[in-house]
């Protein structure tokens, strides 16, 4: 895979990130070896960013996959880059997420830290703190990169208008499934105003978090051709997933066999019918794709869920699950 600057940062990156939510307890709750496998699959087939978060718990998956791949390559994890998050507000949490990260992948410095769901200009100022922290943490060489994620055009826009800000990690697909605050349109122009002050931008959601999956290879050959995406984060299940996606960014021709198997994963939100109907997940979908029915049961609009799972973390019950 032919790799593309990431914004100033300098790091080459191929234009497929693996997005390790679909291995973590939130969605596919997938046993340490087998994530792994699939991560240094990826590796093996040119993928170099691999996006996690500290709410995903997938720090081990990205550690099993680089000391295979280190012990089979001698040494050669050197041009991966790993990718995290954490909803830090102060310097102390801001550190403590880093070291945290380190500490469970095994590297000696991450590719990025982003503030995770940032949703506009005052958002950033409540997370000040944290990101002051990170650009200290930036200078000391534990990371390479800062940024932001976010479903939030208003927080594109303000955190272009940052100089201390390297990376951005907005939520796009042609549909606008999971924009918070406006459209398709409103979130790329955002992303081409961000892209022309230079920040380094990687995508997220460009299969609409699998409502899109009807139409994958046309939502991620579009995605790849985005000229302001140095790659997209993608969440992958299997290794004929792995396989086609790396196949398609590589420029190539899938075979059939390939796009059945992957036809054939379908994914939808369970809520389990032991709901207590507290309403926490409610209050912690963005995209309002949650609410409580005349039961008191959660109950998911599936037109307007992304299958982040992010709602599962909030759930004291255990009750929510991407499968
Ligand atoms: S319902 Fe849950 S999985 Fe769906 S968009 Fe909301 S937080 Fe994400
Ligand atoms: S957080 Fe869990 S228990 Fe509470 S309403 Fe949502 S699904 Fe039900």
């Amino acid at each position: 895979m032919k790799r593309r600057v990431l914004g100033k940062t300098g790091l080459e990156v191929a234009p497929l990130c693996f997005g390790t939510l679909s291995l973590s307890p939130l969605h596919g709750a997938f046993p340490l070896q087998k994530g792994a496998d699939l991560i240094k699959t990826a590796l093996d087939l040119g993928i170099n960013m691999i996006d996690t978060a500290e709410l995903y718990e997938t720090y081990p998956y990205i550690k099993a996959a680089m000391c295979e791949r280190q012990s089979q390559h001698n040494g050669a994890v050197s041009d991966v880059y790993v990718f995290s998050k954490s909803y830090a507000v102060t310097a102390a949490d801001a550190r403590g997420s880093v070291e945290k990260a380190l500490r469970e992948t095994g590297l000696d410095q991450l590719g990025g830290f982003l503030l995770h769901e940032q949703e506009s200009e005052y958002t950033l100022k409540g997370h000040r703190e944290a990101l002051d922290e990170l650009v200290r943490l930036r200078a000391k060489g534990l990371i390479r990169s800062l940024g932001i994620s976010t479903h939030h055009i208003a927080a594109v826009r303000a955190a272009a208008a940052l100089p201390e800000i390297d990376i951005i990690h907005p939520l796009y697909n042609y549909k606008g499934y999971g924009i918070a605050d406006g459209t398709a349109a409103q979130m790329l122009s955002a992303i081409a105003q961000a892209f022309e002050r230079g920040k380094g931008i990687y995508g997220m959601k460009i299969l609409g978090g699998g409502h899109l999956c009807g139409e994958a290879e046309a939502r991620l050959r579009e995605g790849l051709a985005i000229p302001y995406f140095s790659a997209i984060a993608v969440g992958m299940k299997s290794d004929a997933e792995v396989r086609l996606n790396c196949t398609i960014a590589a420029g190539g021709e899938a075979a059939p066999e390939l796009r059945q198997a992957v036809a054939a994963t379908e994914r939808h939100l369970l809520i389990e019918d032991w709901c207590q109907g507290c309403g926490n997940c409610v209050k912690r979908c963005v995209s309002k794709a949650l609410r409580l029915n005349d039961q008191g049961k959660a109950e998911v609009d599936v037109r307007r869920c992304v299958l982040c799972g992010y709602c599962a973390a909030d759930c004291p019950e255990f009750c929510i699950k991407v499968v």
